[in-house]
């Protein structure tokens, strides 16, 4: 469990943080052409639909980009860096930011598996979507 800057949560993002809570990872989908918009959308930016449903992901990915802080951009920080801020390619498409944590911040590369983790919040119910190397823990959770 640590600090963190809480999100804020809509109508529009609740299932995103509801299935977070119980640690699964979900995305829209585009009923109508699979596209799959993140972060959540009304309506479908590929095709204009307005039905996207929310269904669960695989967790896995690839590091598509990443940065280290090693000065806290703010001081919730401070006690997680370095901290390795990156763009996470999911196996089904879209791109999230988040963290890769539990490993040395000097062996993430652009291309490298990971997989997700749910981190507790101090003073919260919200659990953040993490991820971690794919090869430091068996199963994907
Ligand atoms: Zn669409």
């Amino acid at each position: 469990m640590s600090a963190r800057l809480l999100p804020p949560v809509s109508d529009l993002t609740l299932p995103y943080w509801d299935a977070a809570r119980d640690e699964q990872l979900v995305v829209q989908f585009c009923d109508r052409c699979e596209h799959r918009p993140f972060p959540p959308r009304t309506h479908c930016p590929a095709c204009g639909a307005g039905d996207l449903d929310w269904r669960a992901v695989s967790g896995t990915g690839i590091v598509y980009t990443f940065t280290v802080a090693h000065r806290a951009p703010h001081p919730v920080f401070a006690d997680l860096c370095p901290l390795v801020i990156a763009i996470v390619e999911l196996t089904e498409g879209p791109r999230l930011l988040s963290n890769v944590v539990n490993c040395d911040p000097a062996d993430v590369h652009v291309g490298m598996a990971v997989s997700v983790r749910f981190e507790a919040v101090d003073g919260s119910d919200i659990r953040l979507p993490v991820f971690v190397p794919a090869t430091s823990e068996a199963g994907t959770g």
